[in-house]
């Protein structure tokens, strides 16, 4: 073996492939290798403290240091460290959680079947929807609507979902029977002289043309985010749901709300689902379910979906599907701590009270000369970063603009995520208002930074 050296940096340089990275400019830039956690900040090795301004992935709503949650993971460790629920199998945390989360569901719910991730979940949702429709004798209505800009995971059932073509391109996905929906962003591609409403209305008529294009008897399910993530925090019309879940009635078509970052109180109510005023038959959660200290994810299904199965296992035999970590003992533990803790503190009233903190301090920016739309709900938010207000051109993807704005404000102790342009905005749920100010503010000089270099570049 070659001499790497002894740094952090140089030893990841030599044997960490990164996932979602540039590979090629990582090996330039190398690391940030943060070390620990405390509240809602993070520490890197040479001490510098950061806001952490995406709760890491969109995921630790709890922040970095809630001992809760380490103790309910030691006491499982020493108790069961493992069992899984295979063959009739069962463990308390499991039981537990899945009867919290049916508890707590946004509509009636029937059972939870436990996964790692959202990858996952979203993964067994495509199997549970063929199964479901193999059960029911229809063996051609296995088509998945999602839309473009949707972001559902990485697997290859997963990936095929998310409608981002970086996700795609070179993997050979999406696989058959996929297929893409336009995306609700009014700001990107609202008509001229049409309204947020006329736009939703369109929005929920092309589904219907793409569902009458394919045959109705073909399309399956639909998959939304309620606001979607990592296609640039985009949040639909106030009515866009209103207008396509009547579309979905009508052809028989079920639908899944992916609410793998909106879960558990990140938009003002405890899911996406009651702010967007959905009514899906599916919903996958993970993410915060845990606060991210240990992977777990979940599918919830409705009462008809799991009667169809059932009856399906009866002529068939076993449900051949499960995951040797499903519904793993020490994460349905701290999950089960998580949602304890969302309870007692409120979670969804801090939320609330916190959020116009966050949500107007961001739109003091609207006027700056790189900022083309502030949006968000709730503690999730996105600022677009565009070359020309007026038309609201962006800049040329090669100079990643985005980039630049989220490492200046890494200088300024701020972490947050570039998805092209847009920046997100993610923080823990236990975030105060005085911290939200400062991430503001350390916000605001990334963006004074960024114009900096644009102009003395003439980048604009
Ligand atoms: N769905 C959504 C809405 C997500 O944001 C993500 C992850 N960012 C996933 C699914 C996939 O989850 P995971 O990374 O845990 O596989």
């Amino acid at each position: 073996m070659t001499n790497v050296g002894n740094s952090a940096a140089s030893r990841d340089k030599a044997f960490y492939l990164h996932p979602y990275t540039n590979l090629k400019t990582h090996e330039t830039v190398g690391p940030l290798v943060i070390e620990r956690g405390s509240g809602v900040h993070v520490f890197d090795d040479s001490g510098k403290s950061y806001i952490e301004g995406m709760a890491g992935l969109w995921c630790t709503s709890l922040g970095f240091g809630e001992e809760r949650l380490v103790e309910a993971a030691a006491r499982q460790m020493r108790k069961l460290p493992f069992y899984h629920s295979f063959g009739h199998k069962a463990h308390d945390p499991g039981i537990d959680l899945a009867e919290a989360l049916i508890g707590m569901a946004p509509v009636p719910m029937s059972k939870v079947f436990f996964t790692s991730s959202g990858s996952e979940a979203n993964d067994t949702v495509v199997k549970l929807v063929w199964y479901h429709n193999n059960a029911l004798g229809r063996p051609n209505k296995k088509k998945i609507i999602a839309r473009q800009k949707g972001y559902h995971g990485v697997t290859v059932a997963s990936a095929s979902l998310t409608g981002l073509p970086h996700l795609h391109r070179d993997f050979d996905l999406p696989i058959a029977g996929i297929l893409h929906t336009d995306c609700p962003h009014f700001y990107r591609y609202g008509e001229d002289g049409e309204t947020e409403e006329d736009f939703a209305i369109r929005m929920a008529n092309q589904l219907e043309q793409l569902i009458l294009a394919e045959g109705p008897d073909t399309i399956a399910a639909f998959i939304a985010e309620p606001v979607m993530g990592a296609g640039g925090v985009i949040v639909p019309p106030a009515s866009y749901f209103d207008h396509i879940q009547p579309v979905l009635k009508r052809y028989d078509i079920l639908f899944i709300a992916d609410e793998v970052i909106c879960g558990f109180g990140r938009t003002g109510s405890m899911f996406g689902s009651q702010t967007f005023n959905l009514k899906p038959d599916i919903i996958t959660v993970a993410k915060a379910l845990s606060s991210a200290y240990l992977p777990i994810a979940a599918v919830m299904i409705s009462e008809p979906i799991y009667q169809t199965m059932v009856s399906q296992s009866e002529k068939i035999g076993t449900f051949g599907h499960g995951y040797t970590y499903s519904g793993h003992p020490v994460s349905a533990a701290v999950a089960l701590e998580t949602l304890k803790i969302y309870q007692e503190r409120d979670i969804v009233g801090h939320v609330r009270s916190v959020a116009p903190t966050l949500q107007q301090g961001l739109r003091r920016f609207a006027d700056h000369p790189l900022v083309g739309e502030v949006r968000g709900v709730g503690l999730i938010a996105g600022v677009e970063i565009v070359a020309d207000k007026v038309t609201k051109a962006p800049f040329d993807p090669k100079l990643a603009i985005g980039g630049h704005v989220a490492r200046f404000a890494q200088d300024h102790g701020l972490i947050v995520r570039a998805m092209g342009d847009t920046i997100g905005f993610c923080p823990p749920l236990v975030i105060t208002a005085a911290e939200l100010d400062d991430l503001v503010d350390r916000f605001g000089k990334a963006l004074d930074a960024t114009l900096a270099m644009v102009t003395e570049k003439g980048l604009a």
